[in-house]
């Protein structure tokens, strides 16, 4: 038997991620990874019937979600793990992301009608959540930019003229209704949080892990960050942030991972 890895951040097409759950179950399989969580954005559309998959599969696979949190009006991404998928606090919080979303994409589909890139609802494909992505790739179809890249550039980035941020759901809120759930919190990929200030107060706040493993962070970047976490007593995960072939491709499934102790701590629950 080879060593234990799990990805624990990865996205199906219950989020913007290209393969369906099933899809990236068998993927995972195929690269030999032995555990998974799916992270997607907001939402736990693939629980609890990806379980089945996994067992099909012959992957070991925990409750995951990653919550668009704000703290300060700035953008914070919450993972959350080994929670009751069945938990009502859980639910509701996606089900005011959701609101949340609804309300921000009319707002942003108007500023780029204002721009002159009309969009209907009905020409932005998605399953469950509809984020950005699913947005620029209406607008490649609609010949307004060439790339999802460019429509993030000039157009839906974040402080982009067509970008619309949306009500903010807070950080603290969010660890709460994770905990409640009885899972742990963990800060996703701080090394994409800019501000200095914003890290201090996460830092402060009661999260229970850290991915210091992120993507293809470098090894002395992920050790900063793994020292954060050793000095706190948090755990230290990690996971790719895969997406499939659209969005962030550069991220292969299982680039990132953890070990077998990490995941079944995560997995028993908090
Ligand atoms: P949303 O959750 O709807 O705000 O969309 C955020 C998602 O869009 C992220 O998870 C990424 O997958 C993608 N995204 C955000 N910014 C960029 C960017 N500058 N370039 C490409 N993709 C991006
Ligand atoms: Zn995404
Ligand atoms: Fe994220
Ligand atoms: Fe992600």
């Amino acid at each position: 038997m080879s060593e234990f890895r799990a990805d624990l951040h990865c996205h199906s097409t219950c989020s913007d991620g290209s393969l369906s759950p099933e899809q990236l179950v068998i993927h995972a399989k195929e690269i030999g990874l032995q555990g998974l969580a799916i992270t997607d954005h907001d939402t736990i559309a693939s629980y609890p019937e990806v379980f089945e998959i996994g067992k099909e599969q012959g992957i070991e696979i925990i409750p995951g979600v990653e919550y668009s949190a704000s703290h300060r009006d700035v953008s914070v991404h919450v993972l959350g793990y080994g929670f009751d998928v069945k938990n009502e606090g859980v639910l509701a919080l996606c089900s005011a992301h959701k609101e949340r979303r609804e309300k921000r994409n009319d707002r942003i589909l108007k500023k780029l009608a204002d721009h002159g890139m009309p969009l209907k609802k009905e020409e932005i494909l998605f399953e469950t959540t509809m984020g950005r992505p699913h947005i620029a790739k209406a607008l490649i179809k609609k010949g307004y930019v060439a790339s999802l890249q460019e429509a993030f550039n000039r157009y839906i980035g974040d402080r982009k003229p067509c970008h619309v941020r949306g009500e903010p759901i807070e950080v603290k809120e969010t660890i709460e209704t994770i905990h409640a759930a009885g899972g742990f919190a963990v800060i996703a990929h701080p090394h994409l949080i800019k501000d200095a200030g914003i890290v201090a107060n996460l830092l402060e706040m009661d999260f229970d892990g850290i991915e210091c493993y992120y993507a293809f962070m470098s090894d002395d970047k992920n050790r900063d960050w793994k020292k954060k976490a050793e000095k706190r007593g948090w755990l230290v995960t990690g996971g790719s942030d895969f997406h499939g072939e659209d969005i962030k491709p550069k991220n292969p499934l299982g680039i990132s991972w953890i070990g077998e102790e990490t995941f079944r701590k995560l997995q028993a629950g908090r």
